[in-house]
């Protein structure tokens, strides 16, 4: 049996709670290569398979232990061109590493914060992948700046495509830009990234919303572009469809993180975005979204942050990091509650009522269904965050009519080809909302299919 995980070092939780630094610090080389030294470099490795983008896991650990770090760089950055985002926020506990030989009598390889190590070695050395472009002229277009499209951006511009990513927001990177706080993802880190797409040849256009600025049709049939991806993300927030819902001082989840990590609103009035949490907050939901909101809540300098949610805690389908990160931070957790109201006096939030829930029989989901008991319980708060889920946003539907979608309003493909010939999609704009490395790994195959439709379409 190997010996314990190297421990990543970690900011002091009580320093952390009033600022946005990052949390987990990364290791050194000498913790990463000791760390990597726990893999039994498997013949058959049970960790590639798992892994959405098939990185060779066993490779690149091997090339860190022999100190060749711009090798071991080189061979993530092949399958994955976002190596410093993802070995910070991919589930890994429930892919490589939960595959992982070691873990079987003790704790997996830490894959992910090797991955995480490597990647910032690159950023911070300046270490590039060379990439060798034969160039075919052959246009290509990609909706959205997400992980999926910048996978995809990536993929077709190795083939020799000339490639234009088109972003509705004023910067790029989809939810790793809007969503994810810079206590877990820091935003420079994404910046520079993407950057190493614009210097593959990658254009990105900012503040265009396809659908309004311009549609698909005419992308396809008056601009040139040979395909099209889509990758649009899953950003409708869900709402709870109860009384009092649009009372003031009630957010929903990406509203709330995009006010804060994008438009700077912790920083008013240096930035021109406010937001008004007051002391008591109380956050709806129990995945990676709903800690988000609670630990920036809490940064923002709640006194008061609690998660609602109608499992137990075994349920909550956060990463198991984050929620101990919460924990860390005083975030209390009340379970079993469902909120059926929010009580307020002139149109602003006071209270929530919540009914008491049980766990019955398991659902389709495999977790115990939270079944209603008829006995409530209210708390009083100053603002309340729901998040409970995404959608994707309608836009690309209403302004193609011909672009089939689900009940659900998420893209239907076959092959990552929409009903709409030449146009692909993937991401949680097919998926609904998922992970980034899922996105990661869409976008690649489908510029897989892209380059054959194209292929074919010009041997006709
Ligand atoms: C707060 C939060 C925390 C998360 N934490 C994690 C985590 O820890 N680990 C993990 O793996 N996953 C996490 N996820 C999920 C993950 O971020 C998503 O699954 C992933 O980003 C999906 O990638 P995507 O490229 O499909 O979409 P997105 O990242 O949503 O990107 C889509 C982009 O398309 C743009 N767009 C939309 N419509 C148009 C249009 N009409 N024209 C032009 N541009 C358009 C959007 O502005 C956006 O920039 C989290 C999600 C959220 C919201
Ligand atoms: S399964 Fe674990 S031990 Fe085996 S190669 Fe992968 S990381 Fe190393």
């Amino acid at each position: 049996m190997k010996g314990p995980r190297v421990v990543m070092p970690v900011l002091d939780k009580v320093i952390r709670r009033s600022n946005f630094e990052e949390v987990a610090c990364g290791y050194s080389l000498a913790e990463a290569q000791l760390e990597a030294s726990r893999c039994l470099d498997c013949k058959n490795p049970r960790c590639v398979p798992a892994c959405p983008v098939s990185i060779d896991i066993p490779k690149f650990i091997g090339e860190l232990i022999e100190g060749d770090l711009d090798q071991a760089y080189y061979t993530i950055y092949d399958a994955n061109i976002l190596p410093s985002v993802c070995g910070r926020v991919c589930p890994q506990e429930k892919q490589c590493e939960q595959a992982c030989i070691v873990g079987i009598k003790g704790e997996p390889v830490s894959i992910g914060a090797l991955e995480r190590f490597l990647g910032d070695y690159s950023l911070e050395n300046n270490v590039l992948r060379e990439t060798k472009i034969i160039e075919n002229n052959i246009k290509v277009g990609i909706v959205g700046s997400g992980p999926a499209g910048l996978a995809n951006a990536a993929e077709m511009r190795r083939m020799g495509y000339s490639v234009d990513i088109f972003e509705a927001l004023h910067d790029f990177g989809g939810v790793l830009k809007y969503g994810i706080p810079d206590f877990r993802l820091p935003k420079d880190i994404v910046t520079t990234e993407i950057d190493r797409l614009k210097d593959m040849g990658v254009r990105f256009h900012k503040n265009v919303v396809i659908g309004k600025s311009i549609t698909i049709d005419q992308m396809m049939n008056e601009e040139g572009y040979q395909a099209l991806f889509l990758g649009s993300g899953a950003g409708l927030p869900s709402p709870l469809g109860v009384p009092g819902e649009n009372l003031s001082g009630i957010y929903y989840a990406n509203e709330f993180l995009t006010r804060v990590n994008l438009m700077k609103s912790h920083k008013f009035p240096e930035s021109a975005t406010p937001v008004r949490i007051g002391n008591k907050v109380a956050v709806v939901g129990g995945g990676n979204v709903a800690m988000d909101a609670a630990r920036t809540a809490k940064r923002l300098g709640a006194k008061e942050v609690f998660v609602l949610y109608r499992r137990d805690m075994d349920a909550l389908p956060a990463r198991l990091e984050e929620i101990h990160h919460a924990i860390e931070e005083d975030i209390d957790f009340r379970l079993l509650l469902n909120p059926v109201e929010f009580i307020g006096e002139n149109y602003r939030l006071k209270q929530v009522r919540c009914e008491i829930m049980v766990l019955g029989e398991k659902d389709k989901s495999g977790r115990r269904r939270p079944m209603p008991t008829n006995t409530f319980k209210t708390f009083d708060i100053d603002s309340c965050v729901i998040s409970i889920g995404q959608r994707p946003n309608p836009i690309l539907k209403e302004s193609e009519a011909d672009l089939d979608v689900d009940q659900w309003g998420r893209i239907v493909v076959e092959n990552h080809q929409t009903s709409i010939p030449g146009v692909f999609a993937g991401g949680d704009v097919v998926s609904g909302a998922a992970t980034v490395i899922l996105a990661m790994g869409a976008g690649k195959d489908a510029s897989i299919e892209m380059d054959k439709y194209i292929k074919s379409k010009q041997s006709e």
